[in-house]
């Protein structure tokens, strides 16, 4: 998995500040350090709306269709963009395999052999049997790696992190849910601050990336 930045808001927490004192006509009360303070202030209050003033793209590859499957249920203030199995044939079938797998010598005889067969069965549909790849598509399995583009203010990213991050979510959405929290952390520290404090930064601090 890779998780990369297309685009994001340029200065977003200083945006943040800016639109946010609108509500308060506390302009006046903007010095160089207050953007912290006040954007602390806005997501304790809940004051979440002012959030969705910035945004961020990202790119990611290397996942499987399962976790974008689940992805894809944030429908607010998120919009994607998804490598198509209708016009992009996936006559290589690349595959995810989940370290629970991979580490079982068992399960991953069983597991590579069936891929075989769905590759196998794929690229028949098509070469042999000339059907679409729309519809040859419809034997290929969950763990199909898929890429895609993703933009999300950041409101919507906060809600989707907070359950993505959460231990009950699935590891390999909880392990994108972490990339993308470092990466929005590194753009606009203070909107993602009290998030990067509370999932990443004893894991970066234990490995000494901070
Ligand atoms: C651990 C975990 C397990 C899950 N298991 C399952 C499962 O087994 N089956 C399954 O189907 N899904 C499952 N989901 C998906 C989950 O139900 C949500 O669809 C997904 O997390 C998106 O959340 P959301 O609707 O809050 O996000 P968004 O669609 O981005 O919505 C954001 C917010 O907008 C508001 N909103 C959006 N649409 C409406 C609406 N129509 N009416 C009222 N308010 C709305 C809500 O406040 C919502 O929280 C699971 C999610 C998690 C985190």
């Amino acid at each position: 998995m890779n998780v990369s930045l297309l685009a994001y808001t340029q200065d977003a927490d200083i945006l943040i500040e800016k639109c946010g004192r609108v509500c308060y006509d506390s302009k006046d009360k903007t010095t160089p350090k207050s953007a912290e303070k006040f954007i602390h202030m806005l997501i304790e209050r809940g004051h979440d709306s002012v959030l969705e003033h910035a945004s961020i793209t990202f790119l990611v590859t290397g996942i499987s269709r399962a976790l974008s499957h689940q992805l894809v249920r944030h429908r607010v203030g998120c919009s994607y963009s998804q490598r198509s199995q209708r016009y992009v044939k996936e006559d290589k079938v690349s595959y995810i395999v989940p370290e629970s797998i991979k580490n079982n010598s068992g399960a991953s005889e069983l597991y590579y052999k069936t891929m075989g067969t769905i590759r196998q069965a794929y690229n028949d549909l098509m070469n042999i049997y000339k059907v679409k790849p729309e519809d040859a598509r419809f034997v290929l399995p969950n763990a199909c790696e898929t890429e895609l583009s993703m933009t999300m203010n950041f409101r919507a990213l906060r809600h989707f992190l907070r359950l993505r991050l959460d231990p009950h979510a699935q590891w390999e959405i909880r392990n994108m849910a972490m990339e993308m929290l470092r990466l929005a952390y590194s753009v606009a520290p203070y909107s993602f601050e009290d998030m990067y404090t509370q999932y990443l930064k004893g894991l970066d601090i234990a490995v000494g990336r901070v």
